[in-house]
C-alpha cells in the first residue's frame, strides 16, 4: 500500500525504498477501496468521501478483488497520496508483507507469461 508512496521505516532506506516502489504498486492491486478506518474517512474531504461512497454502493459481491480506486495505474502512483491510510503509511517497502506481495505477483506473472514488473500503464 504504497504505490511509490508507501512510508519508510528509517530516513536511511528512502532512497532505497523508493527505487523498490518504482513501477511496482503491488501492494494496491487488491484492496478495492483505501482501508480507511472510520475516523480517517471523516477527515477525508467530502469529495473523497462521496467518491468512496459510490464505489462502495456500485460494487458487487463477486467484485472484491480490484486495484484501490485511489492508486492511478499510469504513474504508478496514489492518486491521493496525503490522505492515505494510516496502514498504508506503515506497509514498509521491503518489509515482509511487500516481499511476500512481490514474491506472489512475480511467481503469478510467471505463470500467466506476462512481464513483471509490469510497466506503467499496462493492464
Ligand atoms: S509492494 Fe512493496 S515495493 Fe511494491 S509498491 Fe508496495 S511497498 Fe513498494
Ligand atoms: S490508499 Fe493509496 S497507498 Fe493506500 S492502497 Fe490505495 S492507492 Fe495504495
Amino acid at each position: 500500500m504504497s504505490a511509490n508512496a508507501g512510508g519508510t521505516s528509517g530516513q536511511e532506506s528512502i532512497e532505497q525504498t523508493a527505487d523498490l516502489c518504482e513501477d511496482c504498486g503491488i501492494c494496491c492491486l487488491h484492496v478495492n477501496c483505501p482501508p480507511l478506518l472510520p475516523e480517517e474517512r471523516e477527515r477525508l474531504p467530502k469529495s473523497l468521501r462521496v467518491e468512496i461512497d459510490g464505489y462502495l454502493d456500485s460494487i458487487r459481491y463477486e467484485d472484491k478483488d480490484w486495484p484501490c480506486i485511489w492508486f492511478d495505474r499510469s504513474t504508478g502512483k496514489c492518486r491521493h497520496y496525503e490522505h492515505r491510510p494510516e496502514v498504508c503509511r506503515e506497509f514498509e517497502p521491503g518489509g515482509e508483507g511487500c516481499n511476500r506481495m512481490r514474491a506472489e505477483a512475480s511467481v503469478a506473472a510467471l505463470a500467466h507469461g506476462e512481464v513483471w514488473p509490469k510497466p506503467k500503464g499496462g493492464a
